[in-house]
């Protein structure tokens, strides 16, 4: 399958932090046939292994497969649902969403609603609405209807976006961080198909309340180099000032140099420049970014594992639907795969 089909896929899944069954579930499907073997650790981090004949560097990758959504919290007596965030979620974007609740009798739709703006005070109006102020309406007419429908405290949520192809090369859909780079890891492996390399592709958990997932996986795998791929904000669109953002969608895969929890191995930087020159792949740097990936965990493994980071610059991350550029995707999966045969070359 391809690169776009297993994104669709993927994105379509769902896999609120801390429970990605449902996504993980996909993912042994979709990586079995590229690996030798595909299990799954203590905390659930699906792990594929590609086996080498001769000695070469054990090289793990990682991919979160948790997106950001929201639980139930509480329920009051009129059948309204009141939610906890689960990951860095705005809370402007929230009002009037489409949501899903995944309740133990299944899918219960909703939206997520607020005081109606007619009967709003002047001075209510001018702020924004913080989450905690906002509901979910499930057409529940009490608190025991809300039970009799199997939701109760805890159950995820997640934003009710399908998936679309809107050009040529671009996608919108929810999930993008981190699906499309699972999709990626998926393809890297394919690439790597007949190749003589000791790979670990790693599609993580819980990485959006702390890079948990990885921490373990990277404890258990015990690599000798690291590369995370997920994706980076795009800085193209109006209002973004340069120094924000340089990171452009349709120019390549970024590799950061540095990010709020990982400053990038020079030996891996450099191999990760020369592979891409070398191929003649598109790539763009960036620095100071607030942010950081799986890589900052598993940088810390141990006793210290080099480490990088490919990302896809996405449009509107962190939020119930976002943009991407699947040839960004493309070259990014060329140049991990190139990149993991070159790592014989330094580690
Ligand atoms: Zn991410």
């Amino acid at each position: 399958m391809s690169l776009f089909d297993n994104l669709e896929k993927l994105s379509n899944a769902s896999g609120v932090v801390g429970r990605e069954e449902e996504v993980r579930n996909l993912m042994v499907k979709l990586l079995e046939p590229h690996a030798d073997k595909v299990y799954i650790d203590k905390l659930e981090n699906v792990i594929a292994v590609k086996k080498n004949k001769n000695k070469t560097p054990k090289v793990m990758l990682a991919a979160h497969m948790d997106e950001i959504g929201l639980m139930v919290k509480t329920v009051n007596k009129e059948g309204f649902i009141q939610f906890a965030k689960m990951g860095g979620i705005d809370d402007r974007l929230l009002l009037a969403q489409k949501v899903i609740v995944q309740s133990s009798k299944g899918p219960v739709h909703g939206i997520v609603g607020s005081k109606p703006p007619h009967i709003q005070k002047e001075e209510e109006r001018k702020k924004i609405v913080t989450y905690d102020e906002l509901f979910i309406d499930i057409g529940a007419e009490s608190k025991e209807d809300v039970t009799k429908m199997g939701v109760r405290v805890g159950d995820p949520i997640v934003f009710d976006e399908k998936f679309v192809s809107i050009g040529k090369d671009l996608v919108i859909g929810k999930a993008f961080d981190n699906r499309i780079g699972c999709a990626i890891m998926i393809e890297t492996l394919k690439l790597l198909k007949d190749t003589d390399c000791n790979v670990f592709a790693v599609g993580t958990v819980q990485e959006e309340v702390g890079l948990r997932g990885a921490t373990t996986a990277a404890f258990g795998v015990d690599p000798d180099v690291g590369l995370a791929l997920d994706v980076t904000v795009a800085g193209d669109v109006p209002g973004v000032r340069e120094f924000d953002s340089s990171v452009k969608m349709g120019k390549g895969p970024a590799l950061s140099v540095t990010d709020a929890g990982l400053i990038t191995h020079p030996k891996v930087l450099r191999i990760l420049l020369d592979t891409a020159e070398e191929n003649k792949i598109a790539y763009q740097l960036e620095t100071g970014l607030m942010g950081t990936t799986d890589a900052a965990r598993i940088s810390l493994a141990r006793q210290g594992v080099p480490c990088g980071t490919l990302s896809v610059p996405a449009r509107y991350i962190h939020s119930p639907i976002g943009m991407i550029n699947l040839r960004d995707a493309e070259a990014s999966a060329k140049l991990t795969a190139a990149t993991v045969l070159n790592m014989r070359k330094v580690f």
